[in-house]
This record gives C-alpha cells, structure tokens and sequence, in this order.
C-alpha cells in the first residue's frame, strides 16, 4: 500500500492507471476509520483494479463554531485498518496544498442542500463538501466513487454534482453499517461521553417508531413526525436539531407517505452532532 501526500504525485499515478486501462475506486474519508468506512472500502477493492481512499479532514466543511479542532484523528489506526482491507493507495494531502492561498473558486449545489443539515449547519457546510470531493476528483480520477447512507443528504448532492458538472464517475452508495446496539457508526462516536452513548440511541429508536407506525398504515407526516419528536424530547438533555420527512430525491417535504420517503433527523448530546435516517415506504422495507 501506498501513501502520496503530493497533489502532483496523485495527478501521475491517477494518469498512470488509466493509460494501463484499469478501473479505480475511490472512498472520500477524513479519516477515524470504522466498520462503516470499511465496508466502502472492501465493495471498492471487490470492484476495482486499484482502490483508493482519500483521508483528508476538510476544513471548509466546518462552519465556525463546529468541532474541527476536536474531530477525530486517528492516522496510524487508519493506516491499518486501510492495509487491510484491500486499500492500494491512501491520499493524504496537507489542506495548504488542496486550498492554495488566494483560491476564490468552489462547487454549490445550490437546492438540495436548503434543508436537512443545510438548514441546520448552513449551506456552506455541503458548499465545502462539494468543493473538497469535485477537487477529489479531478486529482484521483476514479472509475467509481463509494458514499454511505449514512449521510444521505451528502449522497444526493454528491449525484447531483457529478451530474451536473459531467464528471465521468460511478456514484455507489452504500448501506448505514450499525454498532450491535443499532447507532449509526460515526467517527465523532468516539467524542460521545460514555455516560451519554446508551441514550445516544434515542434518534435511531425514533426513526424505528416512525417505520413502525409506517408499518401500522399511517400515511400522514405530521403525525409520524410528532411521535417521534416526542420521543426525543422526552429526555431533556438531548437537543433535537432537526426531525423531517422528505423524498428521497428532492429532499423536500412530502405531504403524504404514499411513496418511498427519506426519514432524517440529527441530534445533540452531550456535545455531539449525531445523525442517523432510514428510508421507508407504505410496502417497506421494514428492515435495515
Ligand atoms: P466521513 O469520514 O465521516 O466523511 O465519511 C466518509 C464516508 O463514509 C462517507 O461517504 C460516509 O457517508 C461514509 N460513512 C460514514 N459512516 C458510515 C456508516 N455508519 N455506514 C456507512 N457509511 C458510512
């Protein structure tokens, strides 16, 4: 496995692998490695010739105030955990080299990122995000690009993006890979107080309400929401940060659940911005 820090270097190697014609995955990570990383990792190295990740914690993608200094940073783990799990190539370039000084140039999609973590972070969140991943891009080349459920809000710009700017690369999206209890592996879980992570689970049980009474037949938003609401509001340590019913694709809304819906919520606790979604219809699935 190889490590290449220099933009240039990854410009050569990415122009090497497609003079040789073979194919190259790529998963965009900042890093703190878990199962649901490595599960993007694996389905890249199963499906490419060459599999590479990119570990790089993107400053633009914090909005003042947020926990980049306190994100977690777990190089030689990650190195690892890469290592093994059929990585060729980790990318790992230093931020003054992705964002040279005077740059004035970033990608926005402009839409879909108005609500979700949009609404509740700022649209400069998935303005940095854009910009970080089309920067990616253009430097690795890749044949695919791997991205998690869990951010699904992410996933869709993501398509959008690739769409919209013709960037010749497969976007695959994984499923949400989930600690035995059921929360959503993240790397800001590491930051969870231990007397906080139990009652952490509370926004994974509530989108598990609300699929249950999806399940029972109720087709109206506002009634689902309000149970769900409630259960998060029942403990009075947690804040709710946003709890929405929206279609999958356009990320608005929806007045009735007559179709498939995307169910997404975030929550803080104990200083931690966790999110979590699930994706259900009045046929399923009641599973995931
Ligand atoms: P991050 O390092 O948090 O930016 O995540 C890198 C990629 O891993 C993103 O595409 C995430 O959606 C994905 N990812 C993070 N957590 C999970 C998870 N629990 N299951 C599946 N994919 C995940």
């Amino acid at each position: 496995m190889r490590i290449i820090e220099n933009l240039a270097e990854m410009r050569e190697t990415a122009k090497g692998i497609a003079v040789s014609r073979r194919s190259c995955g790529l998963v965009p990570t900042m890093g703190a490695l878990h199962d649901g990383h490595l599960s993007l990792m694996r389905r890249s190295s199963g499906e490419n010739d060459v599999s590479i990740i990119s570990i790089f914690v993107n400053p633009t993608q914090f909005m003042p105030g947020e926990d980049f200094d306190s994100y977690p940073r777990t190089w030689e783990a990650d190195v690892e955990a890469a290592e093994k799990n059929g990585v060729d190539i980790i990318f790992h370039p230093a931020p003054e080299d992705m964002y040279p000084s005077r740059s004035q140039t970033s990608v926005m999609v402009h839409g879909l990122t108005r609500s979700l973590c949009g609404m509740s972070r700022g649209q400069g969140h998935f303005r940095g995000v854009t910009t970080v991943v089309a920067k990616l891009f253009n430097l690795v080349q890749p044949t695919r690009a791997y991205f998690g459920q869990k951010d699904a809000q992410q996933a869709v710009v993501i398509q959008r993006m690739a769409l919209d700017l013709n960037f010749p690369v497969e976007i695959i999206v994984c499923p949400i890979v989930r600690e035995t209890d059921g929360l959503a592996m993240s790397s800001r879980n590491r930051n969870i107080p231990p007397e906080y992570r139990q009652r952490a689970l509370v926004l994974r049980q509530a989108l598990q309400l609300g699929r249950e009474l999806v399940q029972g037949g109720e087709t109206d938003p506002v009634v689902i929401s309000n149970a769900m609401g409630e259960h998060i509001l029942g403990d009075n340590e947690i804040e709710l940060d946003y709890l929405e019913i929206v279609s999958p694709e356009t990320l608005e809304t929806v007045e009735k659940l007559d179709d498939l819906v995307l169910i997404a919520g975030a929550i803080k606790i104990g200083g931690v911005r966790l999110i979590d979604n699930i994706l259900i219809g009045p046929n399923g699935p009641w599973e995931d």
